[in-house]
């Protein structure tokens, strides 16, 4: 046996790992598990890190909740073409399990997920893992001092409940007026049609961020035409990939230190980064001049130039890396389209200028529900508020891990801690450090429940959002950093060896820690 609920295809592809079902938590006679110490959501690298993190610290008593049928969050789910990182494998990646055997600097999707499934299977972390389990409701129970969990095949308790579930894992699609009538094929670049040729087609793209200038390069050459519909131009430097050679392979794999030099040297580099868009936006005024000539040297048109060239502050939005994007726009079957998407008709879209664009296949290239996703609706904390209202008007956490009347809830990569220049690994490992700190602590202090003083929390946020208006990311762009309100819930305002400084220690003076409960009837 594998795994109770196991999916029948991760069965398939994990059937080595059957036999290791030892170090999990206990089963009741009916082979039921009616309570975890720890409960973790998640299979990408949040969820994942956090897995290996306990392990290796001797915990046995957890699980790993996973809607999906295979490991990878992000990286299983986004397979367009062209889909890879763009910070560099060698430091988007595990500190704990360097990969020497990374192909090229930027690694494609394919194996940054085969990285994921084999940390999983080397850490041990297989049998812990309840595949096709969706959780639909958590909520916390004051008498029991425990969080009840549903997924979508079961029901059980657990002391703690970390959410890994990713900050870009719900598609958004846009709100066109008559988009639901298209009568051609449309689909979302995280939910990528596979099984669509997309050859002599004419092909609508919608939105010109991270994921549309990897693919877009991949299908131009294929498509009778290509329709960019692009609301604002995006910064773009060169991404200068190289695959890596087997020579500095054997190298990383013979003295691996060389490879953390290269990691580390590629981690400073980024961080120089945060310099311009935290603290001295002067600083940008070069990268702005650089990302201009790239365009120079690869866009030969001016009036295709002046159409890709942005005019707000770079950083405001992501920066974008990509050596193939702008070659492949600038070919006679792409047509950048900068008047705004007034409506979609059966087989074509409109434009606000009242041009019609026959297409038949629309791929919305337009990101993922950040700070509106449907998870906080089925999370319920103290008195039964779910996070959702507790985030009516803002998403918001302490240290972007835990939030007031919420005990025993721990979020990964919760506000405030997404980046726009470095590695979120870095920040997840952070984090992972934190918590363990922080379960450490409740052992030895015998606390059942922690949670974070509500002043604390307030007094935290504040400081982030004081801090949020001298970034760049204030200065006017509409970014998906930002909530509708404005207010940027999204990003780290600073640099993320801060962040790091801060989450070294479990500064227990900041919660409130509530003894082990013990029922009277014992
Ligand atoms: C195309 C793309 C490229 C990116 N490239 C980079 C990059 O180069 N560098 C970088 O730093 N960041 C990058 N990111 C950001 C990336 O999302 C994070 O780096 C990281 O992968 C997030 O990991 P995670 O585990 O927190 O979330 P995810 O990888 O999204 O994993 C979340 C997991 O939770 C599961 N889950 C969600 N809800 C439920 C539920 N209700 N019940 C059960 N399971 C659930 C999901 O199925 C999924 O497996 C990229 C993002 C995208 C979309």
């Amino acid at each position: 046996m594998f795994q109770v609920f196991a999916g029948s295809g991760a069965r398939k592809k994990y059937a080595d790992d059957e036999q290791q079902r030892t170090d999990v938590p206990d089963q009741s006679a009916d082979g039921e598990v009616r309570h975890v110490h720890i409960c973790i959501l998640g299979t990408g690298f949040s969820g994942l890190g956090m897995a290996i993190r306990l392990k290796q610290r001797g915990y046995k008593d957890f699980v790993v909740l996973e809607k999906a049928e295979d490991i990878g969050g992000t990286w299983r789910d986004n397979t367009y073409p062209g889909c890879a990182c763009d910070i560099p494998s060698h430091l988007y990646s595990f500190s704990f399990a360097l990969n020497p055997n990374w192909s090229h600097m930027y690694s494609p999707q394919r194996e940054i997920q085969a990285y994921l499934c084999d940390c999983a299977q080397r850490f041990g972390i297989l049998p812990h893992i309840w595949w096709n389990n969706e959780l639909r409701d958590a909520s916390w129970s004051d008498d029991e001092q425990r969080w009840h969990i549903t997924t979508s095949q079961r029901e059980f308790t657990t002391d703690i409940l970390i959410l890994g579930n990713g900050p870009l894992s719900e598609p958004a699609l846009p709100h066109i007026s008559g988009i639901e009538n298209f009568e051609g094929e449309i689909f979302h670049s995280a939910k990528w049609r596979h099984d669509l040729d997309l050859t002599g087609k004419r092909v609508a793209v919608i939105g010109t961020g991270a994921s549309a200038i990897q693919f877009v390069p991949q299908i131009q050459p294929k498509v009778a035409h290509l329709a960019l519909f692009q609301r604002t131009p995006p910064w773009i430097v060169p991404r200068l990939d190289h695959p890596i050679s087997e020579e500095k392979k054997r190298l990383y794999r013979l003295l691996p230190f060389t490879q953390r030099f290269v990691r580390t040297r590629i981690y400073l580099r980024q961080e120089l980064t945060a310099l311009g868009m935290v603290y001295n936006q002067k600083a940008m005024e070069k990268g702005m001049q650089f990302a201009r000539e790239h365009l120079a040297r690869q866009v030969a048109d001016p009036e295709l130039r002046a159409k890709l060239t942005p005019h707000y502050a770079m950083g405001c939005k992501r920066i974008l890396v990509s050596d193939d994007f702008y070659p492949a726009v600038a070919q006679p079957n792409v047509e950048v389209v900068t008047e705004h998407i007034r409506e979609v008709r059966t087989r074509s879209v409109i434009t606000e200028d009242g041009q019609e664009h026959e297409v038949d296949v629309i791929i919305c290239g337009t990101g993922f529900h950040v700070t509106d996703a449907r998870l906080p609706q089925c999370v319920r904390g103290r008195g039964g508020q779910t996070l959702a209202d507790a985030w009516s008007e803002s998403i918001h956490a302490y240290m972007g891990t835990a939030v007031p009347g919420f005990p025993n809830l721990f979020l990964l990569i919760g506000p405030n801690t997404g980046l726009g220049h470095n590695s979120m690994v870095y920040m997840i490992e952070s984090q992972l450090s934190y918590l363990l700190d922080c379960f450490k602590t409740m052992e030895r202090k015998q606390a059942q429940v922690v949670e974070i003083r509500s002043e604390v929390e307030a007094a935290y946020n504040d400081e982030v959002q004081q801090r949020m208006q001298k970034t760049v990311w204030a200065s006017g762009c509409v970014s998906w950093y930002l909530d509708a309100r404005g207010r940027n819930t999204t990003l780290w305002p600073g640099f993320t060896f801060e962040f790091r400084r801060r989450t070294r220690r479990f500064d227990r003076q900041n919660y409130d820690l509530l003894p082990q409960y013990i029922p009277l009837t014992t």
